[in-house]
């Protein structure tokens, strides 16, 4: 028998596996899926055969948690930080004029929070009234007190900072929507702050964006499946839990889809919040804190995979402002750094794969799919006119429905704690209480917070979350 079952191999049952694991602990971690990584994984596009991950992940500097997670399993190498990034200025209303391409990164000698203040200065297509608005925005937001929990949308703050609805449109919209996946009205102003003050402000690494060099399937089902396997970790892949076993006031055993019947001292439930709740015994899914998890609301995120017969640009990646494709990753053969810092490394085989992203994807949903990539490869063509003629060989576009929890208003009051009620059983998961959206680091937080307890109940306390960059 296990000392602990961890239910869910995304990052959140991950991180609390390899926590568990490195005390020494008995672990068997049951996935539902054929791989791990949950929504941060990849599948085999079947016209290329290549392994494509569902959408690109970008964790920042300020994720102290999913870094050390990195460093403590052996993926770090397969990640590579970014010095810079490309903003692209909205397009010419007249179609006269070219886009304004404008750099974004530290300036060297000056420290937080003003090391990023060039690169505002530098964001060409903003006026100045713009410019000197968000850099009051910014001061605001850095001075207020840390808000936990709070009713106002970030939208409403923007309106009594009297920002202008360019700033609005071009600055604070383009960031929220691709890191938190929401519209502004539908932000609370607590994650709103969060994302620029840990993101931009606290400290000269916080911005800065690490991505994965190999598709995220090699980092999980990969590396890191060899590292749970060297430390005694036992996954079952295509492990369905049916649901917990509650006995006397406790929980004694998880029942499978198959029927067997799995029995452990400790539980770590690290699937989504609607698979939780259909897990969850009766008598603790009406308990009122866990039967508001239902009223959290998802966001969508789109991703538009496009082949083309040639290059289209040679930037790395870039930020798209003021149009439907909000970032582009250039994931060709040759973007890559290999864990020993091989360059070549193929993400993809590929010699001409992007991925354009697009955050808060609702529209989306309700557009044929040929609409879609019609108008994200003439933005790309309208962005580098050299590429017109560059034919799509292949397109694919994946809506995740449920990609995020929505960070709406209020929304921070109906995470749960990971310990539940159930003295041995933790809940885990971007969305329990982690004071992060729903991201790579709250997942990992969530898992490390979960071993956490789990450590203290078996008498091995270990401390591993991570505290924030200075
Ligand atoms: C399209 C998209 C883009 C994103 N982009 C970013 C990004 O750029 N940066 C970032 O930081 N975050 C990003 N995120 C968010 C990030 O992926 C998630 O926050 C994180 O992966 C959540 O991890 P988790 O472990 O909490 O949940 P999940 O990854 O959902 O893991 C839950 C696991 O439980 C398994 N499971 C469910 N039911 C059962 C059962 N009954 N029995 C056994 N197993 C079960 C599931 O198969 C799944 O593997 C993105 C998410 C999406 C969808």
């Amino acid at each position: 028998m296990s000392d602990v079952i961890v239910i869910g191999g995304g990052l959140a049952g991950l991180a609390a596996s390899v926590a568990l694991a490195q005390a020494g602990v008995k672990v068997t971690l049951l996935e539902s899926r054929p791989r791990l990584g949950g929504r941060a994984s990849s599948f085999e596009d079947a016209a290329t055969g290549e392994l494509i991950d569902n959408c690109q992940h970008v964790a920042m500097g300020c994720c102290t948690n999913f870094r050390h997670f990195c460093r403590v399993t052996g993926l770090a190498p397969y990640f590579r930080d970014e010095e810079q990034l490309t903003f692209v200025g909205p397009p010419d209303p007249s179609g006269r004029q070219p886009p304004k391409f404008c750099r974004f990164a530290a300036t060297p000698i000056l420290g937080a929070p003003f090391h990023l203040g060039h690169a505002l200065w530098g964001l060409d297509y903003l006026s100045f009234r713009d410019k000197f608005a968000i850099a009051r925005g910014l001061f605001s937001l850095w001075k207020a007190r840390p808000l936990t929990s709070d009713l106002t949308s970030f939208a409403e703050w923007l309106g009594r900072q009297r920002q202008p609805a360019s700033a609005i449109e071009y600055f604070w919209n383009v960031v929220l929507v691709s890191a938190l996946s929401e519209s502004l009205d539908r932000i609370s102003l607590a994650y709103g702050r969060k994302v620029f003050v840990d993101g931009f402000l606290t400290n000269r690494e916080g911005w800065k964006v690490s991505l994965p060099t190999v598709p995220l399937d090699e980092l999980y089902s990969g590396t890191l499946a060899q590292w749970l396997a060297a430390h005694d970790v036992e996954v079952r892949l295509k492990t369905g839990v049916e649901r917990l076993v509650m006995d006397e006031g406790a929980i004694s055993a998880v029942e499978l889809r198959n029927g067997e019947r799995l029995a452990a001292r400790q539980f770590v439930l690290a699937v989504t919040q609607q698979r939780a709740l259909a897990l969850l015994p009766e008598s603790i899914r009406t308990l009122p804190q866990h039967a508001v998890i239902e009223r959290l609301e998802t966001a969508p995120i789109a991703s538009v995979h496009l082949w083309f017969d040639r290059p289209i640009t040679l930037l790395p990646h870039a930020v798209l402002v003021g149009r439907l494709s909000q970032w582009v990753f250039n994931r060709s053969r040759g973007e890559g750094r290999g864990a020993r810092g091989e360059s070549a490394l193929p993400v993809s085989p590929h010699p001409s794969y992007y991925q354009v992203v697009i955050s808060n994807a609702r529209e989306m949903s309700e557009r044929p799919q040929s609409d879609v990539v019609a108008e994200v490869v003439a933005e790309l063509k309208a962005i580098w006119p050299w590429a017109a003629d560059a034919e799509l060989r292949h397109s694919r576009v994946i809506i995740e429905h449920h990609a995020v929890f929505s960070p709406l208003p209020g929304s921070e009051d109906l995470r749960p704690a990971q310990q539940s009620p159930i003295e041995n059983l933790q809940l885990a998961g971007d969305w329990t209480q982690t004071g992060w959206p729903a991201t790579m680091e709250g997942a990992v937080r969530s898992g490390f917070l979960a071993a956490e307890n789990v450590l203290t109940k078996i008498g091995r306390p270990a401390k591993w979350l991570q505290p924030d960059l200075p």
